[in-house]
Order: C-alpha cells, then structure tokens, then sequence
C-alpha cells in the first residue's frame, strides 16, 4: 500500500519537531511561529530573511 498520496507533513526545519498548525505555523519545542516559504512552502522562522531551503528572500508582511 505505498499509493497513498499523504499532505505534505510539515516539520520544524530548526528542530525537526512537527509543525502544530492553528491558523498559522508554531512550533511547540522551538515555541517560534513560522511561516512558509511562498517558493517552496517550508516552514521558516518569522525572523529568516532567507529561506534555508530554496535559499530565496522572504519578504513578511
Ligand atoms: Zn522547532
Ligand atoms: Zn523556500
């Protein structure tokens, strides 16, 4: 049964933890908020000026 087409999991890329999502990313361990990626939808720090994934500039509003 590997034809499961299973969302995207999303994990901390600062702690590896699972991503808690309640209207926005959070990280319990890290207790930072985080946003995605608008290239490559990983989660990043709010504070990331760049995304360590794609490597692309973030611009938060
Ligand atoms: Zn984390
Ligand atoms: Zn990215």
């Amino acid at each position: 049964m590997n034809e499961q087409r299973k969302i995207e999991k999303r994990a901390c890329p600062y702690c590896d933890g699972e991503i808690t999502e309640a209207g926005f990313p959070f990280c319990k361990p890290c207790g930072v908020t985080l946003l995605y990626c608008v290239k490559c939808q990983t989660a990043v720090k709010r504070e990331a000026t760049v995304c360590p994934q794609c490597g692309g500039e973030l611009e938060w509003k």
